[in-house]
C-alpha cells in the first residue's frame, strides 16, 4: 500500500511536471522553399523527401506551414508531377503560404517587380488550398529580407495587407541550408559517414539555437514566447526531422500552428529593423525595444562545417 502510494506520488509528480513544461514551451514549424530547396531540387529528391517530412510531422502530431516558390513547379515535363507533390502537403492538412514565384530579395529588387513576383507566386498555391477556405494567407520574405529602407518596407506591408496577407515572422533558424548543401554532396558521393556526421552536427546546432533564443526571449520578455522555427524542405530535414522533433519534445515543446503562435502578444512588438540581413524577429525587436542587438552572439555551425561550406562555395 505504501509502495502504491509512493508510485502514485511519483506518477502525479512526473505528469504534472510534464504538463508544466507543455504549457511553457510552444513552437510553430515553418518550411521554406517548397516544393524543395535549391540543392537537391530534382523530382526524385522531391518525391523522396516530401512524404518523409509529412510522415514525420504526422507521427509527432505537428502542424506546419510550407512557403512555396511556384517558379520551381515550372520544370519542363514535370509540372504536373511537381504540383502533385505539392498537393501532398495540402492533403496532409498543412497550410501553404507564398514565398514569391522566383525567390527574389526585397533588399535589391524594385518594389513593383517584387509585388509582381508575389502575385505570380500565388496562382497554383491558392488553387490547391481552395479546399481549406477560409484560411489566413501568409507571406514569408525570401532571405527574410524585408526591404532596403522604411518606405519600401512599409509600402510592401500595405500591399500585403490589401491582398489579405500577414507577414510570417520567425524567431529561430538553424543554418540548415549550410548543412544541406554539404549533405546533398555527401549523398551524391555515397559518403554515409559524412552524412551521419552532418546530421549529428545539425541537430546539435539546432539545440544550441533553441537554447540561445529561449534565453534571449527571457531577457527581452521575462518569459519564453511562442517560438517560430524556420527550416527548409530539403534532404537533411527529411532525414533528421524525427530526431529534431524528438529533441524538441524532450525540451518540453509542443507543436502549434503559426496562427496560434502569433496569438502570443510578443508578436505585437514593432519590427523596426532595416538592413541587408534577415535576422530573427527576436533580434529585430531589440531595435524598437531600445536594446543591443545580439546577432553576433548566435551559435554558429562547427568550424569543420563552415570550412567545408566555404570550400564548396569557392
Ligand atoms: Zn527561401
Amino acid at each position: 500500500m505504501k509502495q502504491l502510494g509512493l508510485m502514485l506520488l511519483v506518477f502525479c509528480f512526473s505528469t504534472s511536471s510534464a504538463q508544466t513544461l507543455d504549457r511553457q514551451r510552444t513552437v510553430a514549424l515553418t518550411f521554406d522553399d517548397l516544393p524543395e530547396a535549391l540543392d537537391g531540387n530534382n523530382l526524385a529528391g522531391i518525391r523522396r523527401n516530401t512524404p518523409e517530412l509529412l510522415r514525420t510531422l504526422k507521427l509527432h502530431g505537428a502542424p506546419a506551414i510550407g512557403f512555396v516558390n511556384e517558379g520551381k513547379l515550372h520544370a519542363p515535363g514535370e509540372i504536373d508531377a511537381r504540383i502533385a507533390v505539392l498537393k501532398q502537403w495540402v492533403d496532409a492538412g498543412m497550410i501553404l503560404g507564398n514565398h514569391t514565384f522566383s525567390h527574389s530579395r526585397l533588399f535589391t529588387t524594385p518594389l513593383l517587380k517584387y509585388e509582381d513576383d508575389v502575385i505570380k507566386g500565388e496562382v497554383i498555391t491558392r488553387w490547391l488550398m481552395s479546399a481549406h477556405e477560409p484560411y489566413q494567407l501568409y507571406f514569408r520574405h525570401p532571405y527574410t529580407s524585408t526591404g532596403p529602407n522604411k518606405e519600401v518596407k512599409e509600402a510592401f506591408e500595405n500591399f500585403l495587407r490589401e491582398r489579405g496577407y500577414k507577414v510570417a515572422p520567425f524567431t529561430i533558424e538553424n543554418s540548415d541550408y549550410i548543412f544541406n548543401r554539404l549533405y546533398v554532396d555527401a549523398r551524391r558521393d555515397k559518403d554515409a559517414a559524412l552524412m551521419e556526421r552532418l546530421r549529428k552536427a545539425y541537430l546539435e546546432l539546432n539545440n544550441a539555437q533553441f537554447e540561445f533564443f529561449e534565453r534571449l526571449s527571457n531577457e527581452m520578455f521575462g518569459r519564453e514566447i511562442s517560438q517560430i522555427l524556420l527550416i527548409h524542405a530539403n534532404d537533411i530535414n527529411a532525414d533528421s526531422l524525427d530526431q529534431l522533433l524528438k529533441r524538441l519534445e524532450a525540451r518540453g515543446y509542443r507543436f502549434i500552428t503559426l496562427d496560434q503562435a502569433l496569438q502570443d502578444k510578443a508578436y505585437l512588438t514593432r519590427d523596426d529593423y532595416i538592413g541587408p540581413h534577415g535576422p530573427s524577429w527576436l533580434h529585430r525587436w531589440t531595435v524598437s525595444m531600445g536594446m543591443k542587438m545580439k546577432l553576433d552572439q548566435e551559435p554558429d555551425p562547427p568550424k569543420w562545417v563552415l570550412d567545408m561550406f566555404k570550400k564548396r562555395q569557392a
